[in-house]
C-alpha cells in the first residue's frame, strides 16, 4: 500500500499537490459506521486552509494547465481514470471504511463510476460542438459568429457521504475536463477516498493546484468558508435542500453560478399490466440499495389496487430474506446507515410513522447484530402501509431503506399522488403497456424517469431535479452549461 493511503487514513488536506495537515491543529475522529470503531482523524480547515487552496486552484489557472490543449487535458483525466483503476483495492478499502456498505455495491458502482466519471467528461470535451451563424449585413459581405468554451475559473465542490467517490468525481470530472481548477470539500463523514485521489493526480502528472482538496465540516468550517470565498467562480453542490439554500445565499455575493443536485422523495409507480419479478427486483434495489441512501432511491411507491396485496407481501419477503452484515460478508446484502446521528434521525421516523398511524409491514427498528458490529448505525430494512398522503412519512425525505406503499386505482390517481411533492428528483414506472410509459413519463414533474428499470445511468444524459431537487443538470453536454463560459466572437466578413 503507498504511502497516499496513510494520508487518505488520515485524512489530510491536499493543497497545491502536496499532504498537510495545515495550520488550525483541529481534528476529528473518523468513525466506523459498521462498528463504531474510530478509523483515523481527519485534520479540520478553517479560513486559512480555504484561502491556501483557493489560491493554489487560481495559481495553476495560469500555469501548464491553462496552456494545456484539450487533448493533452483530456490524456491526463484518462491517466487520472486509469489511475483509479490500478489502486481500485484501496479505493475500496477507503470507501468500504468510511461507509461501511457492501463491498458488492463498491466494487461494482462506487469505484468504477468514480473512474468512468473522468474517462466519460474528456471524451465529451473533445466532441462537443459549439454553434456558429452567418449574418447578413447591409453591404452584403456579412458576418461569421462563432462560440467559444472557456473555463468558468475556480470550482468550489461540495459533495456528500452516500456515494463519495462517485459523487465527487462526477464534479471534478467534467470540471478538470473543461479546463477549470477545483478545490472539494468532501463530506465530513466520508473523506477517505476523496483524499487518496490526490496521489493519483500527482502520479500521472496533474499540475499542482488543479485539483485540491479541504477537509471539515458545513458552518463555521472549511465548507461555509470555500463557498464564501470571493476566489470562486462558481459551486457545485450535492447534499440536502436546506444546505442548498445556505450555499445559495454566500453564492449570491458576487453573483456566483451555482449547481444543486438536492434531496428528493421520489415515487414509483406499480401497474396491474408490470412484469411482477422485475417490478419487485427493481424496487427492492431503488429502496433499499446503499442502506436507502440514493438520492434517486424510491420512498414512495404507489400500487395499482388489483396487485397491491400481492406485491406488499412479495417486497416484505425480499427485504425479510436480505443479510445486513460486514462489508466483505459475499452475503451481505446491506449495511449501515452512514452515522449513529443518521440512525437516529431514521429511527425517529420509524417512531413518527408508527404515530401517524402506519402499518409496519416489516422492520421499524433496529436488528441484532453480531458483537463485533453492534456498535454500528444499523436499522432494519422497513416497509409501512396505511399512511394518509399528507403524513411526514410520506412528505419528507428520510434517506433510509423504507418506503411506504399506497393503492391507487386510476392513472390520474397515482400521477396526481406522485407529483404531490415539494420535490422532483427521480420516478420509477413499472408497466408492460409501452403507450402508458411515454403518456405516464412525461406527466411526472422529475428531472428523470425510469420505465421498467432503475439508477440504469447514461452519463451523456441530463441529471438534476426540478422544484427543491435542485438547480441545474449536469451530465453530458448539459454539465458544460455550467463548467464552462460560452463566448460568442463576432466577425464581420
Ligand atoms: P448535507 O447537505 O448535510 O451535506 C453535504 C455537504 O455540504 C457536506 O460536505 C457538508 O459538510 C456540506 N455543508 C453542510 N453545511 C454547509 C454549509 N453551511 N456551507 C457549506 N457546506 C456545507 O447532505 P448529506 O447529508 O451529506 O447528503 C445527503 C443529502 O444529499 C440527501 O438529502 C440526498 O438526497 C442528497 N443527495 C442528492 C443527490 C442528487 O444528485 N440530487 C445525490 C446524493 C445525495
Amino acid at each position: 500500500m503507498k504511502d497516499g493511503f496513510t494520508a487518505a487514513r488520515d485524512a489530510l488536506h491536499f493543497i497545491n499537490g502536496a499532504y498537510t495537515k495545515g495550520t488550525s491543529g483541529r481534528t476529528f475522529d473518523n468513525i466506523s459506521p459498521a462498528t463504531g470503531q474510530k478509523i483515523g482523524v481527519v485534520h479540520e480547515g478553517l479560513k486559512p486552509e480555504i484561502d491556501a487552496a483557493v489560491e493554489a486552484a487560481r495559481a495553476a489557472l495560469h500555469g501548464p494547465w491553462g496552456y494545456m490543449s484539450l487533448t493533452q487535458r483530456s490524456e491526463l483525466l484518462y491517466a487520472v481514470a486509469d489511475g483509479i483503476n490500478a489502486r481500485f483495492d484501496d479505493f475500496l478499502e477507503a470507501e468500504i471504511l468510511d461507509t461501511g456498505k457492501p463491498k458488492g455495491l463498491a466494487s461494482h458502482v462506487d469505484i468504477p463510476r468514480g473512474a468512468a466519471n473522468f474517462k466519460t467528461f474528456a471524451d465529451l470535451v473533445k466532441n462537443v460542438p459549439t454553434e456558429s451563424f452567418m449574418l447578413d449585413t447591409p453591404d452584403g459581405f456579412g458576418a461569421l459568429n462563432y462560440g467559444v468554451r472557456k473555463p468558468k475559473g475556480v470550482i468550489a465542490v461540495i459533495s456528500p457521504w452516500n456515494l463519495p467517490l462517485l459523487l465527487m468525481t462526477w464534479k471534478v470530472g467534467p470540471a478538470l475536463a473543461s479546463g477549470n481548477t477545483v478545490v472539494v470539500k468532501p463530506s465530513e463523514e466520508t473523506p477517505l477516498t476523496t483524499t487518496l485521489l490526490g496521489e493519483v493526480m500527482n502520479d500521472v502528472g496533474v499540475p499542482p493546484g488543479v485539483f485540491n482538496v479541504v477537509h471539515g465540516f458545513g458552518p463555521d468550517s472549511a465548507g461555509a468558508f470555500l463557498t464564501a470565498h470571493p476566489g470562486v467562480d462558481a459551486i457545485t453542490f450535492t447534499g440536502e435542500t436546506r444546505t442548498g439554500e445556505i450555499i445559495m445565499q454566500s453564492a449570491a455575493k458576487g453573483l456566483r453560478q451555482v449547481s444543486m443536485e438536492c434531496g428528493g422523495k421520489n415515487p414509483g409507480i406499480v401497474f396491474a399490466d408490470c412484469d411482477m419479478e422485475k417490478a419487485i427486483e427493481g424496487t427492492m434495489r431503488s429502496v433499499f440499495a446503499n442502506c436507502g441512501q440514493v438520492c434517486l432511491g424510491t420512498e414512495r411507491i404507489y400500487v395499482e389496487r388489483p396487485i397491491f396485496d400481492q406485491f406488499v407481501a412479495r417486497l416484505k419477503e425480499g427485504a425479510e430474506f436480505m443479510k445486513l452484515g460486514a462489508s466483505d460478508d459475499p452475503e451481505t446484502a446491506m449495511g449501515p446507515l452512514i452515522s449513529k446521528e443518521h440512525q437516529q434521525k431514521v429511527l425517529s421516523y420509524y417512531k413518527l410513522a408508527v404515530e401517524e398511524g402506519a402499518t409496519v409491514v416489516t422492520g421499524g427498528g433496529v436488528p441484532d447484530m453480531p458483537d463485533d458490529l453492534a456498535g454500528g448505525a444499523w436499522v432494519q430494512p422497513t416497509i409501512l402501509t396505511g399512511l394518509p398522503e399528507d403524513a411526514r412519512c410520506v412528505k419528507e425525505e428520510i434517506f433510509g431503506p423504507v418506503c411506504h406503499i399506497t393503492p391507487f386505482d386510476t392513472e390520474d390517481e397515482a400521477i396526481a399522488m406522485a407529483n404531490d411533492t415539494e420535490y422532483g428528483l427521480a420516478a420509477a414506472l413499472w408497466t408492460e403497456d409501452l403507450t402508458r410509459a411515454h403518456r405516464v413519463a412525461r406527466r411526472l414533474d422529475v428531472g428523470i424517469v425510469w420505465v421498467n428499470s432503475w439508477f440504469l445511468r447514461d452519463l451523456r444524459t441530463a441529471f438534476g431535479g426540478s422544484n427543491q431537487s435542485g438547480i441545474g443538470r449536469e451530465g453530458g453536454v448539459h454539465g458544460l452549461e455550467f463548467y464552462t463560459e460560452l463566448s460568442n466572437v463576432c466577425i464581420k466578413l
